[in-house]
């Protein structure tokens, strides 16, 4: 069985703040731009409860940023409503802008997905998207924000 699409190349998992991330802060710099929701989901990997999210029934167009150092990471042109009460797109905005990562808490093996620029924890991306790429990136509201299409 091909778990999640599985690729070998996923890194092994590190810290949000890992040396390999371009865009860094310190601890107490992220809690001074962050409220207390966005940093316990960005920096620490929670997880929004469905269907409390600012975006999970938005459907305005524009972009979607990442919230910790505003890298457009989806376009509303790909989002579609999952059921799941977490806002979802069937693909990122270009490649290379998201980071996947294993991820086997839970006692489930899933691929976690971040910003590539600056580690904030986004979500998960699952195998089971709609068509064409079959993918279905399940992002917590509280780690983006929005830029509408001017
Ligand atoms: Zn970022």
């Amino acid at each position: 069985m091909n778990l999640f699409g599985m690729k070998t190349s996923h890194p092994e998992p590190h810290p949000q703040d890992d040396p390999r991330y371009p865009v860094r802060k310190s601890d107490a710099e992220w809690r001074a731009q962050l409220d207390a929701m966005q940093y316990q989901v960005a920096r620490r990997a929670a997880t929004e409860r469905p269907f409390t999210g600012r975006f999970w029934d938005h459907w305005s167009e524009g972009a979607y940023r990442c919230i910790g150092c505003g890298q457009a990471l989806f376009e509303s042109e790909a989002k579609f409503d999952a059921g799941c009460g977490w806002p979802s797109w069937w693909k990122e905005l270009e490649p290379g802008r998201i980071e996947r990562l294993v991820d086997d808490s839970l006692g489930m093996r899933r691929v976690e997905v971040r910003c590539a620029q600056c580690g904030t924890h986004l979500g998960h991306v699952f195998d089971d998207g709609p068509e064409p790429s079959g993918e279905r990136f399940c992002i917590n509201s509280a780690a983006i924000d929005f830029s509408p299409k001017t």
